[in-house]
């Protein structure tokens, strides 16, 4: 395979910025497809706290002018690389990214110019490969945020002969967030109004962005198999289901990996001890770690659950906490870690209050918490209504912390039912989102629990899995390479002729 170049256009990438699965991926496909032959480089916005924590940052160009709307506004490009050597590309805009959060405050919810901040971000991937001389042969573009990228390539750029045979593949992180501002948006874009269509970015008389990968890319992606067929009902499309159902056949769903050197009970960092499924004896003392951290130290004996995750309907809270007063008649104590709606943080205090004992709740965005939580607990739960494909589940069987998931999106597609497969599964399901099979499935698991020898056989099947990123990373590789390989005649693909497009995009 001739060296291929891709481009990762995404809002946010760990470690530089982070507030999801989003930023996982960004930050780690990269590595492992340059680990196959790729030349990969990531490009995001310069966050203020991009800037701040990070005191490497080269200039690439200054002063680039982005038209959006009818104004004009002055870019910077900055790089850096990864620790492996991968470079990031940041663009820097003073008043778009040098802000506390990245999409909006918590008091004040989204910033109210995020659509001019991601048309400059999707325009600016072009402004890029000028500055720099370097022309991808995909941009992998992510989300909304950076979805008008795929069209600006459908309608300009690739008239350009330096992209003459580059295509673009848009992945679909979580179809519930598309980026949908008033029609009169529209005109920001600078896109030709032939792209003010059913068959464009309009939807239901509103400015779409993620329509805008889902019609112009040459493929979709999503991040699990089952959210791929997911997304083309009624149920989890979120209204762009019947545009996923005539674009199928270039949709594919890829379960993520995880970061298996930041995710590993045997060199943890983070662990008061650590462990490997040859010797649990270390998730022991994590547990006991955990319960004297939050204050369970009395009734360490009891079976310790846990559930990392936003604060948001999608992960499940309505029927946690619906099964919240039966779970806690049983003898177990429950941990909770997330930040994000404050009316399910408000119910959850509630309900601290009331089993003060036995529940805790920690509103804080707190990576070594996470890895205590997904050491010590014993069984973590993740009950999400959708899941396009988690990753608090796939941290949990690598650290022996045996998931109930829903099975839905990517829970479905990385747990095997113990329930259905005695011999084989890795954790517990249920399948109608309903308090009463929710609250079987983790009584289930509790019985399971008390039979130790059966249970640390589940443990060590989980914590083998391998959801590292070297097998995903070769279905994206076969996924541009598909297409590349329709590329081949420039020039010849039906599509309107370069519009002006504010002279630059
Ligand atoms: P989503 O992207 O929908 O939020 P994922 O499970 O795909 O959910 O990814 C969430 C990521 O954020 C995981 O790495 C998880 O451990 C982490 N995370 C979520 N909330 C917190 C928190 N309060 N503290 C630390 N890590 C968190």
């Amino acid at each position: 395979m001739s060296e291929m170049k891709i481009l990762f256009c995404a809002s946010e990438a760990a470690p530089f910025a982070k507030t999801g699965g989003l930023a996982d991926v960004a930050g780690s496909l990269p590595e492992s497809l340059h680990k196959l032959g790729c030349d990969v480089r990531i490009f995001m916005p310069l966050y203020r706290s991009v800037r701040d924590n990070l005191p490497s940052l080269h200039p690439v160009a200054r002063n680039m002018i982005i038209p959006i709307g009818t104004h004009d506004y002055h870019i910077h490009l900055w790089e850096s690389r990864t620790l492996s050597g991968t470079p990031v590309y940041f663009l820097e805009k003073d008043e778009f990214y040098d802000r506390s959060y990245l999409y909006g405050s918590p008091l004040r919810g989204d910033y109210e110019d995020n659509a001019e901040r991601f048309i400059a971000l999707s325009m600016g991937a072009r402004q890029l490969c000028d500055s720099i001389g370097w022309y991808p042969s995909i941009f992998h573009l992510h989300d909304w945020q950076t979805a008008l990228a795929a069209a600006y390539f459908q309608m300009n750029w690739r008239y350009d002969p330096k992209f003459g045979r580059s295509g673009t593949v848009f992945t679909i992180h979580n179809i519930a967030y598309q980026g949908v501002f008033p029609a009169g948006f529209f005109s920001l874009t600078n896109l030709p109004p032939s792209t003010w269509s059913l068959q464009g970015i309009e939807f239901w008389g509103q400015c779409n962005f993620m329509k805008a990968g889902l019609v112009y890319s040459d493929f979709i992606t999503t991040v699990s198999p089952r959210y791929a067929r997911e997304i083309t009902t009624k149920d989890f499309g979120f209204g762009l289901e019947g545009i996923l159902e005539e674009r199928k056949d270039s949709l594919r769903g890829i379960l993520n990996g995880i970061d298996v050197n930041t995710w590993d009970p045997q060199t943890d960092s983070f662990l008061p001890h650590r462990f490997s499924k040859d010797d649990l004896s270390g998730k022991k003392v994590c547990k006991e770690a955990l319960c004297s951290r939050m204050g369970l130290e009395n009734s360490c004996e009891l079976p310790l659950i846990g559930m990392i995750g936003r604060l948001a309907t999608q992960k499940g809270f309505d029927l946690l906490e619906k099964i919240l007063p039966d779970l806690m008649k049983l003898p177990v104590n429950l941990v909770i870690l997330g930040t994000g709606d404050t009316a399910i943080e408000e119910k959850i205090r509630d309900m601290e209050k009331l089993y003060a004992n036995h529940l805790k709740l920690i509103t804080r965005y707190d990576e070594e918490m996470a890895h205590l939580i997904e050491a010590g607990a014993d069984i973590f739960l993740m009950p999400s209504r959708y899941e396009p494909c988690g990753l608090n589940q796939m941290y949990s069987l690598r650290y022996g912390t045996i998931p109930v998931v829903h099975a839905t999106g990517g829970l479905d597609n990385s747990v095997l039912d113990v329930m259905v497969y005695p011999d084989t599964g890795t954790g517990f399901k249920f399948y109608d989102y309903e308090p009463d099979a929710f609250l079987d499935s983790v009584k289930s698991a509790l019985d399971l629990f008390k039979e130790v020898r059966k249970w640390v056989e589940i443990q060590r099947r989980a914590m083998i899995e391998d959801f590292s990123w070297d097998k995903s990373a070769s279905q994206y590789i076969e996924v541009y390479e598909k297409v590349l390989a329709s590329k081949k005649g420039f020039g010849t693909r039906p599509g309107p002729k370069p519009g002006p497009i504010g002279g630059l995009v």
